[in-house]
């Protein structure tokens, strides 16, 4: 209830919890959103809200001060078609130095300093800030984190239209309706979409999302919510991306023509004439590249490197791809590296990495041994098609490039392990439901075993004809299936982020949302497990670019 004491001509607390009604939200809504807001521990968030309201400062002085004239821009829109490419981290030749693989942020230190923590509190803006009461942080942040909590998608649109849509929503983040005959701004009132695309767009490039997603994993993994683990698993996926691409012709170091798709170039200025102007030009869609799935299927797209834990099925980290047309085996390392120095406690418990055959390469394995001391494992990858028929044993159809012998009865044979003093693969029939060896009562013994053992046949295989199948870690054996089925894990955790946290689609590259609920699964409020966070490609030309240069001659709040 309001309190009495109100003074007369003060602004009545729009947001003064009214308990009755809270409680009984509390007690009626289904999900555990209303709970989360409700209970939100803001004061954890403090110093972000202080760098946010720096940065949202630096943001305002940037966007009030004309930009400075410089020289014209002699290169012309073919030069940086060329240079865009070269410039890439699958480009032709490698760069020096070499482009990064997965994407950094900006991380764009803020200027000013002037907003410290022990200022910032739900409803308490800085004042610092001149002209109109910017919009409160904690409810801007408790906006994007509820809608992912219900399953939207953490977008400023979406974020908007629960907003406007959910009184009860908006109320538990801090915000309250436009009062009818009220037209003038207030700070409190449910943010129009702009401010909230302009709040995303400074989370996002003050690096202020990245290191709330760092924090939640690291709170969750000093807690206890995430228990260390000895293995990671990793794994890309891709995201269509709503851009258009060319082809851009180039000369390889031999003078001959190759081709290759790359994003259109653009540039982000408004000026009449882009071939004079000053500013650079850039990839529309920084980020997209072709993305080969199995089956030679194309996607034009945007990639994505997920790392978690297999045993609790957690994601951990997720980052965008540099350039997506970048292949797994390449993206797998430095993101192992970056999540092991991100959470040095983690670092302790790992000894193991898994990924699927993109990654089973001796002189990645080899380099994660050397430089992180890391066993990589694999899944196998063959690379042959064909299956093996010649120099076969007894009574052998074929040899799947797997490794796996099949014989005429059309039984594949188990592996036994390895004679390595003859260098060779053992293997035996396998036995039947009746737990006898299926070489019993074989029509095809004559040309086989042609023996009355009641073991059945056993064959050796030597290393000369599996050549491509490494004898110290071959694949057939029973501890490397035991390893690998932790693999998957991954599907399912990319499958959480995607749909359950509605992440299906990437709007920015660097964004990452943050996603709260292991922090409050610890204490009981939620009892679904975790999920880390997540980046996403930008768009450069989104409607939002549009809007801040369209409307560049006023402050932002
Ligand atoms: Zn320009």
């Amino acid at each position: 209830m309001l309190s009495l004491g109100t003074a007369e001509g003060h602004q009545i607390p729009l947001i003064h919890a009214v308990h009755d009604d809270d409680e009984h939200l509390l007690n009626t809504l289904d999900g555990e959103w209303f709970e989360i807001l409700h209970d939100f521990r803001w004061e954890a968030y403090r110093q972000f809200a202080a760098d946010y309201y720096n940065a949202l400062y630096d943001f305002n002085q940037l966007t009030t001060q004309p930009a400075a004239q410089s020289e014209d821009n002699p290169e012309t829109k073919e030069e940086a078609r060329q240079r865009l490419l070269f410039d890439r981290a699958t480009a032709p030749r490698p760069t020096s130095p070499p482009a990064p693989i997965l994407y950094q942020g900006a991380g764009v230190e803020p200027k000013s300093q002037d907003v410290r923590a022990s200022d910032v509190a739900p409803g308490v803006v800085p004042l610092r800030l001149a002209g109109r009461k910017p919009k409160c942080f904690f409810g801007l942040l408790k906006g994007f984190i509820g809608a992912s909590l219900m399953g939207f998608a953490a977008e400023p649109e979406q974020v908007h239209l629960l907003l406007k849509s959910n009184p009860a929503f908006a109320r538990v983040c801090g915000f309250s309706h436009k009062e009818k005959d009220r037209a003038d701004y207030h700070y409190q009132q449910v943010p129009s979409l702009r401010k909230l695309e302009q709040f995303d767009q400074i989370m996002t490039d003050a690096g202020i999302w990245d290191r709330i997603k760092l924090s939640e994993v690291r709170t969750n993994l000093a807690t206890g919510v995430i228990r260390p683990e000895r293995d990671l698993v990793g794994d890309t996926t891709h995201y269509h991306a709503y851009s258009s691409f060319e082809t851009v012709r180039y000369e390889d170091d031999k003078g001959n023509e190759q081709k290759k798709s790359q994003s259109k170039p653009t540039k982000h200025c408004r000026c009449a004439d882009w071939e004079h102007c000053p500013h650079a030009w850039e990839l529309r869609d920084a980020g997209a590249g072709t993305i080969v799935k199995s089956g030679k299927k194309m996607i034009w797209g945007h990639k994505a490197s997920v790392i978690g834990l297999p045993e609790q099925g957690i994601a951990i980290d997720a980052i965008a791809v540099a350039d997506a047309a970048t292949h797994d085996g390449q993206t797998f390392f430095p993101h192992v590296e970056k999540v092991l120095g991100d959470h040095p406690d983690l670092a302790q418990s790992i000894h193991r990495v898994l990924y699927d055959s993109a990654c089973d390469d001796a002189a990645l394995k080899q380099r994660f041994e050397q430089e992180l001391g890391l066993e990589l494992k694999a899944s196998f990858n063959p690379r042959r098609s064909k299956a093996i028929t010649e120099g076969l044993p007894r009574g052998m159809e074929k040899i799947t490039p797997y490794g796996v012998p099949i014989c005429l009865a059309g039984h594949e044979m188990d592996y036994q392990g390895i004679r390595y003093a003859n260098e060779t693969f053992i293997y035996r029939a396998p036995h039947g439901d009746d737990g006898l060896s299926v070489c019993i009562g074989c029509r095809e013994r004559p040309q086989c075993c042609n023996r009355a053992s009641a073991s059945g046949r056993t064959i050796t295989v030597s290393f000369d004809t599996l050549k491509h199948i490494d004898a110290g870690d071959p694949p057939m054996a029973k501890r490397f299936t035991a390893i690998m089925t932790g693999r998957p894990s991954v599907e399912r955790m990319i499958k959480r982020l995607k749909c359950d946290l509605a992440d299906e689609r990437l709007s920015k590259r660097g964004r990452v949302q943050p996603v709260v609920r292991a922090r409050y699964a610890a204490s009981g409020v939620l009892k679904s497990e975790s999920l880390a966070a997540f980046p996403e490609a930008r768009l450069r030309d989104s409607r939002w670019m549009r809007n801040a240069v369209n409307s560049s001659q006023r402050p932002l709040r």
